[in-house]
């Protein structure tokens, strides 16, 4: 019989909001994290992605807690990290939910999921129960990019399979995530006085204008979208403008209908190149674009049928849940993670209402996920 020590869980919780640690500022979280683990009993290691992550702390924390029988270890994930306004944190304990005082977030987002890793190892402790071995990794910024499990220090982990807990509602178990891609695109045509010779200049805006009336954006597919949300050029009206910038996010769940809505909107672009190609004074002269694609991060694809979630989902059910694997429409440190050859479907731990001052943690489902994360964890062998 499994007993969970609730004040102790929710006490860490609280102690954990009020510790700031908006991303870039996270030294303090990852000092108290570290302090906390070792009085656990768990060796702690400091990566060095601080270097890389524009942040106040060293690096992402990386735990290990010996398993009492063989197995490869049972990964665990939240992150140290929260967004703004995340400074002076005052949680107000209701009778059913922990808020803010409506100023600030909360930090439930992640500081729900810390909590409940360490009172996990608190309980494999106390209670000796039998348990594989257990990494956990406590992120930076992943807030802000993910640059935390961007950098982390891969080298130092050994187990791949596990649980993110980093998301809102406990009874959707995210097994799927998009592939995500940040687009830029510069569009280069001719200027020329607009008033006096128009023709002899190549308008970037028209240029730019014409791909995008030729693309597929939006809602592309059910598995992908684009969104140009950037366009930046011109500087006075009687010039024929020459510069265009744009900047896009793509997506998509599977990674070669990402690829392919990258190569349809290439083409767009070389249409658009075409159309405008024109003879100035006898020359031929064509408008140029040049477009980078930088990889912000991984698909997730857990097969429904992957014994982890299968336990998490039995897991559930025993605690009276009805929980669904489902597809997220975003990213986390888990898509960065899932690049790197990991399995983790995201758990929720119970928080609602992520990045408002409206945020909460619904106590029910923050205690039934301990129980969820803890079944899950002992029923781990491979
Ligand atoms: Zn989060």
């Amino acid at each position: 019989m499994i007993i969970l020590n609730q004040k102790r869980m929710l006490d860490t919780f609280l102690q954990l909001v009020q510790i700031d640690s908006e991303s870039g500022n996270e030294k303090q979280m990852q000092d108290l994290i570290v302090r906390l683990l070792q009085e656990i009993g768990v060796r702690v290691y400091v990566d060095h992605a601080g270097k890389v992550a524009a942040t106040n702390a060293q690096g992402n924390v990386i735990g290990f807690l010996p398993g009492t029988y063989k197995s490869s270890p049972f990964v665990l994930v939240s992150h140290l990290d929260t967004v703004s306004p995340g400074k002076n944190i005052f949680p107000v304990v209701k009778k059913d939910c922990v808020t803010s005082d409506g100023t600030t977030i909360l930090g439930g987002d992640d500081k729900a999921g810390i909590a409940l890793i360490l009172e996990i190892l608190r309980t494999l402790q106390e209670q000796k129960l039998p348990h594989p071995p257990i990494e956990v990794i406590f992120t930076l910024s992943e807030e802000c990019g993910m640059t935390g499990s961007k950098n982390l220090a891969y080298a130092k982990i050994k187990g791949r399979e596990g649980l993110v807990l980093d998301n809102e509602e406990l009874c959707d178990l995210l097994v799927q995530g998009p592939a995500a891609d940040t687009l830029e695109v510069w569009v280069k045509g001719l200027s020329a006085h607009a008033g006096v010779c128009p023709e002899k200049g190549i308008s970037a805006v028209e240029v730019a204008a014409y791909a995008l009336s030729q693309m597929k954006l939006g809602r592309v597919d059910k598995d992908t979208v684009t969104n140009f949300a950037v366009v930046q050029g011109g500087k006075a009206i009687n010039v024929v403008t020459d510069a265009v910038y744009l900047k896009a996010d793509a997506r998509s769940l599977k990674e070669e209908k990402l690829e392919k809505q990258l190569a349809h909107i290439r083409a767009c672009f070389d249409k658009a190149v075409k159309k405008y190609t024109k003879k100035i004074d006898g020359k031929i002269c064509k408008p140029s674009v040049k477009m980078k694609v930088s990889k912000r991060y991984s698909s997730v694809h857990v097969p429904k049928n992957h014994p982890i979630v299968k336990a998490v989902l039995k897991a559930a059910q025993k605690q009276g849940i009805t929980m669904h694997a489902v597809a997220s429409g975003g990213g986390c440190d888990g898509n960065v993670l899932s690049g790197h050859g990991f399995t983790l479907p995201n758990l929720g731990v119970g928080v609602r209402g992520c990045h408002t001052v409206h945020e909460k943690l619904v106590l029910k489902e923050f205690y039934a996920a301990f129980y969820i994360v803890l079944e899950t964890i002992l029923s781990y062998k491979k």
